[in-house]
């Protein structure tokens, strides 16, 4: 589904990517992790065309992500993005949040994204919240109501860029539940995260970056639970 290959980006001077090699199949939840800094929102933001990059090649789908080309759109509703922070509007509703995407970038009839917007709200336990404005929502839940907007717009994948990151840690659960739920539902996931018991227990792989490369990558046993490399290690026994 997402094929990056030699990927190279860098701001100005600064080389943040230098030289990933990534697949992600259909149905495949695979969780980045590794240091601040070490290029994961950079390289999630390539992927979803939000960057340009200055070598090698992301497709998705076999279609080239290209951030200046027209087909970005397409690419854009083809794989969407869930962030830290949540970016909902605040002065619409749980639900004109969900079905902004699906009527003005995919034209979709009113009727039928709010029908679809509100049956991902209840899947995601929040259908009482439909109208309900974003001030009056938990983080853990305007978190919730941002993965179903990213749903909303029906993605063959979703990148998630340390969803949890900025809850209260009470929050932290609903959130995860949410995403183990859309995982074993078969959505393609690629995961910015540091929930290593998310990693152990939902991903397929997991991948430490380290200084803008992949250093290890492997199933979530071995990378967490018996890494090889000493800077896996050393980031491991920090975080945990
Ligand atoms: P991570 O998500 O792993 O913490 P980032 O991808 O955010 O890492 O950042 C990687 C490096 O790129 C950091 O050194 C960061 O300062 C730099 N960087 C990120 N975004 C920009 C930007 N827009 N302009 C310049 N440097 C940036
Ligand atoms: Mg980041």
């Amino acid at each position: 589904m997402i094929d990056i290959q030699g990927l190279h980006k860098s701001y100005g001077d600064l080389e943040v990517l230098k030289g990933i090699d990534l697949t992600v199949k259909k149905g495949e939840v695979v969780c980045l992790i590794g240091a601040s800094g070490s290029g994961k929102s950079t390289l999630l933001r390539c992927v979803n065309g939000l960057e340009v990059y200055q070598g090698g090649a992301i497709r998705v789908d076999d279609r080239l992500v290209e951030a200046e080309r027209k087909s970005i759109r397409d690419i854009r509703t083809r794989v969407t993005m869930v962030f830290q922070r949540f970016n909902l509007f605040p002065h619409r509703t749980a639900l004109e949040n969900v079905i902004e995407g699906p009527i003005y970038v995919k034209g979709e009839p009113r009727a039928e994204a709010e029908a679809y917007g509100r049956e991902l709200l209840a899947r995601i336990g929040l259908a009482d919240k439909a109208d309900a404005y974003p001030d009056r929502l938990s983080g853990g839940q305007q978190q919730r109501v941002a993965i179903a907007r990213a749903l909303a717009m029906r993605p063959e994948a979703i990148l998630f860029d340390e969803p949890t990151s900025a809850l209260d840690p009470e929050l932290v659960g609903e959130v995860l539940a949410a995403m183990r739920q859309l995982a074993e539902e078969g959505m393609t996931m690629l995961v910015v995260t540091h929930e290593m018991g998310f990693a152990r227990e939902v991903a397929d792989r997991v991948l430490f970056m380290h200084g803008g490369l992949i250093l290890e990558e492997g199933p979530a046993a071995e990378v967490l639970g018996n890494p090889q490399h000493e800077r896996t290690r050393d980031f491991l026994g920090r975080i945990l």
